[in-house]
């Protein structure tokens, strides 16, 4: 028996995608993964319009996850994080982040690895996020970059 399904969609045509500039975007479609190193921000891939793969979906049929602040996978404390090594972001960007913790760490071939949640802004957003029970409105509106 043959499954015949619709080509997904291209980027541009993706409910994951944002556009940042003309034939660039990037992709919410996935939370972060978990690190091995501390104090990791979380940056989203960037793709062009053109791109695609197997788990888009078309823009029109689906409003995306949640917004980090309103998320269940989101930890912010209060006055944000305060890493010793601030990486490539500034501070400011610091002071609105929280650690993202929807992904369990994957296990590796080393023995004893540490791992860390990749830390993501409050107004970010993913399509595996899920809107706390306290934000039901928020649920139903799709965020804009
Ligand atoms: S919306 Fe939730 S799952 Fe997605 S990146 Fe933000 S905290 Fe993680």
């Amino acid at each position: 028996m043959s499954i015949e399904r619709a080509p997904p969609p291209n980027c541009a045509g993706c409910a994951f995608w944002r556009k940042l500039r003309e034939n660039e975007g990037m992709c919410r479609r996935l939370a972060p993964e978990p690190s091995h190193r501390p104090e990791e921000a979380a940056h989203f891939p960037q793709t062009h319009s053109r791109e695609w793969c197997g788990e888009g979906v078309a823009a029109a049929s689906l409003s995306i996850g949640s917004r980090c602040a309103d998320c269940v996978f989101w930890r912010h404390p209060d006055g944000g994080l305060n890493p010793v090594n601030r990486g490539d972001m500034p501070m400011s960007w610091w002071a609105h982040a929280g650690i993202c913790a929807r992904h369990a760490p994957r296990p590796t071939s080393e023995p004893g690895p540490r791992a860390f949640w990749r830390a993501t802004q409050d107004t970010d957003f993913c399509a595996e996020g899920v809107v706390r029970e306290r934000n039901v409105a928020a649920a139903t509106k799709a965020p804009t970059p």
